[in-house]
């Protein structure tokens, strides 16, 4: 019998990890920081080093930036279209076939469940056949005549150039694809830069690209800090459209990065998404729905329902089988099967979230489950109990504030009016959840919610096919669908004179 921890064994197991420092993925080569220096990223269920990672600076950048300007001006930009459907349909069958790979690794570098990354292959493989299809599927148009004499005006798109990638911690794999899936369709080059804390699965998968045929300098990963090598992609004046996925706050930073050319700048930014259950919801599933919205992922998901709001005429139903439904989730190792949630991805993220129950606490909330670091056998890993305040008011810090940890604010309110005004009370706008059998109240709040994506009776399903763009301070530009596309490429417009 193997006595080893699961999470140890799974990471025996992966080739990848066992051969030396992560280096940058640059020009289809595994290429060490030109300073020589490393950063450390870490196994949060257990604390210990998982692996090195190349410490990128400015000239890293520099130097991934004028590969992928090389190769969008040379190769690259003699593929066609169905070539480049055809290689993204060769990139999903390698995808499959190392998927458990790309699982383990994700698992045990940001902590979820293995039996969620797993389940998370549908998604992936679903997003890049989407971004497959539409290679084929991005035009220009002919515009009918309204000049005099013998106009032709018609509009062409190409490729907008170099894109630069910085994404988060919380869900690598997929976030990645955001970018790469919308540079592949339209013939540009990109530039990644991943969360320090998880950058594994990322370069794992550009190694995979090339394999599967995407030439070399398409796809480049640099990895290091936020400060240093995110700060000189965001401001990089050769690149020319950066996706960005993490915080409001970096967000800020990226726009004014952003100036020194004019880039091109789509955002998903933070939330504190509102799900509103009404008194004649369903309680077998706005119940778990409801509770599931906030603690997937351990609570780290933009658009996470961190704030329930509950009717009154249920709210004592309600609450006791929410508090009783978040106490008997099972918190563990992401390796064994029974586990429903893993740890925080970090220390740094245990301690703010911490820091969250404290503030909830001392303004006045009632903390009616969790709150506790698990100890035992989880003691050196980052494990918070999925946490929910009750007697929480739309004013507080802990209703504000994006938490991105297991913590639920249960807010009550009486009339669909007061819940549709607490709902948007709210400097983001990203989800949204509703929960009622009423098509009355359904039609209203759906228009009333000023956020980029709402689920009625659910909570967390996506579709590439279908694009959303947060409100407010969430972020900009559109995020899935076609549009999303469109923002990888320029217009123009071309008239020609027929006499
Ligand atoms: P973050 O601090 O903003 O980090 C995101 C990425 O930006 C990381 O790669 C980070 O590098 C990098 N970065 C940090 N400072 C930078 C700078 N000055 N210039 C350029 N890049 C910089 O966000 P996080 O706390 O890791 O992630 C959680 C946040 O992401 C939450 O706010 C969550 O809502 C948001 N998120 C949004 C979506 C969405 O679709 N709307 C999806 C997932 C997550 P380091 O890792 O080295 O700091
Ligand atoms: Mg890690």
């Amino acid at each position: 019998m193997n006595e080893l921890p699961l999470g140890t064994q799974a990471q025996q197991r992966i080739a990848f990890l066992s051969n030396g420092p992560k280096n940058h993925f640059i020009d289809g080569k595994w290429q060490p920081s030109m300073s020589g220096e490393s950063i450390d990223t870490f196994n949060p269920a257990t604390g210990q080093r998982l692996a090195l990672l190349a410490r990128g600076r400015t000239e890293d950048v520099n130097a991934a930036v004028s590969v992928a300007r090389k190769t969008f001006e040379g190769p690259w930009s003699r593929f066609t279209p169905h070539q480049r459907a055809t290689l993204l349909m060769r990139v999903v069958e390698i995808l499959e076939k190392n998927y458990e790979e790309l699982a383990t690794l994700e698992s045990l570098d940001m902590g979820a469940p293995l039996k969620r990354t797993l389940a998370m292959k549908n998604v992936l493989v679903q997003t890049v056949t989407y971004f497959a299809a539409q290679a084929l599927n991005w035009a220009g148009t002919t515009v009918p005549n309204s000049l005099p004499g013998n106009f032709t005006t018609l509009t062409i798109k190409a490729p907008v150039g170099v894109v630069g990638g910085i994404i988060p911690w919380n869900a690598p794999l997929i976030s990645m694809w955001w970018i790469i899936g919308g540079a592949l369709a339209t013939g540009c080059t990109a530039v990644i830069k991943p969360a320090e804390d998880a950058s594994l699965t990322t370069l794992r998968t550009a190694e995979l690209l090339v394999e599967a045929g995407v030439p070399a300098g398409v796809i480049n990963v640099v990895t290091g800090l936020g400060g240093e090598a995110g700060e000189a992609l965001s401001a990089h004046a050769d690149v020319d459209r950066i996706v960005f996925t993490g915080s409001t706050v970096t967000g800020r930073k990226i726009i004014q990065a952003s100036a020194v050319n004019m880039k091109r700048v789509q955002l998903e930014l933070g939330g504190k998404s509102p799900d509103i259950v009404f008194s004649d919801a369903n309680l077998e599933k706005a119940v778990p729905g409801a509770a599931m919205g906030v603690y997937t992922n351990s609570g780290q998901i933009c658009t996470a329902g961190t704030r329930v709001f509950v009717q009154r005429s249920i709210r004592e139903e309600f609450v006791e089988r929410l508090v009783d439904f978040s106490k008997k989730i099972k918190v563990g190792d992401p390796f064994d099967p029974d586990t429903q949630l893993g740890p925080l991805v970090s220390e740094q993220q245990l301690k703010r979230v911490m820091s969250y129950v404290e503030v909830g606490g001392q303004e006045g909330a009632r903390l009616s489950a969790g709150g506790t670091r698990l100890g035992g056998e989880l003691a050196n890993g980052y494990y918070l109990a999925p946490t929910v305040f009750d007697d929480v008011h739309n004013n507080m810090r802990i209703a504000r504030e994006e938490i991105f940890g297991p913590v639920l604010s249960l807010i009550t309110f009486d009339t669909e009016e007061e819940a549709l005004k607490l709902a948007n009370d709210t400097p983001y706008g990203l989800g949204g959840g509703l929960w009622t059998s009423n098509i009355r109240t359904l039609s209203r709040m759906m228009h009333g919610i000023k956020a980029g994506k709402i689920w009625v009776n659910c909570w967390g399903l996506n579709d590439p096919a279908a694009g959303f763009a947060g409100y407010k301070q969430s972020g900009y530009g559109v995020k899935g669908g076609k549009d999303h596309v469109e923002g990888f490429l320029y217009e123009k417009t071309i008239y020609i004179n027929g006499d």
